[in-house]
């Protein structure tokens, strides 16, 4: 038999050639893919085929919480494939088994009774629409304006950006409201509270119009992500529980960017004190390593589902080679006190950042929880054209991130950042607004 080895590109240049004129960039022309061709990854830093080294600013696409290379979950991954590589998914593996009752009995809300795993983040949001209805019997679900939950077609039509409409019309029964954007919102609130106030009152406007009869769930990123780290106002997550638990409503809280760690705690709605009940989840519970997601439902969906057929269903779910690598990540952030470090070190990237606003008039905001900050420049240079130069000025600086949309840029390193590589990073933002506050009118 002949043995078949292909030829790997080795250059650069060629890499990306052959990525552009074979396979397709996400969300953009395809003619407006600028790719980095990575060559290793190690740390909190990437390298390119022609010897630069970039900070990675943005966790990939703030997935990579514990930093790329880890040995411990590299070795899980290999060791797993030696040993079962995939079984079917009526059949069930010690990996799944110990990491599912991991995530219920030790890391997710005690409300919480089972999960589901999926593949990734669009197809949990996927799945908590459909468990949803089939368990309520109603047919309307609500998400926010500005919100990002997945580029599936039910995910994408709870997406509250304008992106969103690249599968319309959209699914009937998908509806949109307005989320606390406040600071930015053009409205002059007293104080956070007063903005809790209006916010949550809209809603249940909106809802009682509707008929809350209707409504099975309202989907909130927890705090938004790709659109900007926006972090509600005190009181309003817990405001949205009651008018849920009023009218039957069941609150879903995507977690896919924020959960393990992101933000300090396991999940984000830990530090808002309110039980979902039901929670998606993908990106850190493997740091990417392996693609995974989740939906994790309360102990009365989990018994509805009992005698009820669950209305999902995946050729993978429950892979043991991802089972295997999020149970190593988990004991990663939990040996390494990982998230411990995100919290304190998101403290101090928000004070630098807050820092650095009082010393550039070209930004507007920023924004953060734990390791989920993000900055907005004024609405003159929201364009992408600035805020792309923004993003290249940060490369050419060594720091690789990206825009969110609306104008936010993000920044998010690994949760294993340290303080010196945080001052690092607050240099380099110092140094690439000067000529955007030049361009600001006195
Ligand atoms: N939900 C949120 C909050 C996200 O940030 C994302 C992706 O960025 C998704 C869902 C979709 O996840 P995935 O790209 O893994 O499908």
């Amino acid at each position: 038999m002949k043995s078949i080895k292909t030829k790997l590109p080795d250059s650069g240049q060629e890499i990306i050639d052959l990525s552009r004129k074979y396979s397709f960039f996400t969300w953009m022309p395809q003619k407006y893919a600028n790719p980095l061709a990575i060559k290793k990854t190690e740390g909190h830093y990437l390298y390119d085929y022609d010897g630069n080294k970039y900070f990675d600013l943005s966790s990939c696409m703030v997935f990579m919480n514990i930093g790329h290379g880890n040995k411990k979950v590299a070795a899980a991954i290999t060791e797993q494939l030696g040993r079962i590589e995939a079984v079917c998914p009526f059949d069930t593996t010690d990996v799944r088994a110990a990491l599912a009752r991991k995530i219920v009995e030790d890391i997710a809300p005690d409300n919480m009774g089972k999960v589901m795993f999926t593949l990734a983040g669009a197809d949990a949001n996927e799945y908590a629409i459909r468990i949803a209805k089939k368990y309520t019997g109603r047919t309307k679900v609500m998400a926010q304006y500005y919100s990002y939950h997945g580029s599936t077609y039910g995910a994408t039509n709870l997406n509250g950006e304008n992106d969103r409409v690249s599968p319309e019309p959209p699914i009937a029964g998908f509806l949109h409201f307005f989320g606390p954007n406040w600071r930015t919102s053009g409205l002059d609130f007293k104080d956070e509270d007063e903005a809790c106030a209006f916010y949550l009152r809209i809603l249940r406007e909106q809802i009682e119009r509707e008929d809350p009869r209707t409504i099975a769930a309202i989907f909130l990123e927890t705090i938004t992500g790709t659109n900007g780290a926006i972090i509600p106002p005190r009181g309003y997550h817990k405001g949205v529980r009651e008018i849920c638990d009023e009218y039957g409503i069941l609150m879903v809280c995507d977690e896919v960017m924020m959960g393990f760690g992101r933000t300090g705690k396991w999940f984000a709605i830990e530090h808002f004190d309110v039980k979902p009940d039901i929670i998606t989840f993908a990106k850190g519970v493997t740091s990417g390593y392996i693609p995974l997601g989740g939906v994790l439902v309360s102990k009365e969906i989990a018994e509805f589902y009992e005698d009820a057929e669950f209305p999902c269903g995946l050729t993978y779910n429950s892979h043991p080679v991802a089972m295997a690598a999020a149970l190593a990540t988990l004991e990663v952030l939990e040996e390494e006190k990982i998230i411990e470090n995100s919290a304190e070190m998101g403290e101090y990237l928000l004070n630098g950042l807050k820092e650095l606003q009082k010393k550039h008039p070209s930004i507007e905001e920023v924004r953060g929880k734990g390791l989920m900050c993000a900055f907005s420049t004024l609405p003159m240079f929201a364009g992408e054209e600035d805020n792309d130069k923004l993003v290249e000025m940060l490369l050419e600086e060594g720091y690789s991130t990206f825009t969110g949309h609306y104008g936010a840029i993000i920044v998010a390193p690994p949760l294993t950042v340290t303080k010196e590589e945080i001052d690092g990073i607050l240099n380099a933002i110092d140094k690439v607004l000067k000529p955007f506050d030049e361009r600001v009118p006195k």
